[in-house]
């Protein structure tokens, strides 16, 4: 399934996610470490 990298606006596959993060019940997915670092700083900032 195509997810969204709410960090960079990449489209990525599920599958070839390099991490993960949940915030308030919601899964996002990213392309990089680097992607998911920058999340978990300031998920208020990328979370829907
Ligand atoms: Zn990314």
């Amino acid at each position: 399934m195509a997810v969204k990298d709410p960090v960079c606006g990449m489209t990525i596959e599920e599958d070839h996610a390099v991490g993960t993060s949940e915030y308030e019940g919601t899964t996002y997915y990213f392309c990089s470490k680097d992607c998911k670092e920058e999340f978990d700083e300031n998920p208020e900032d990328y979370a829907d």
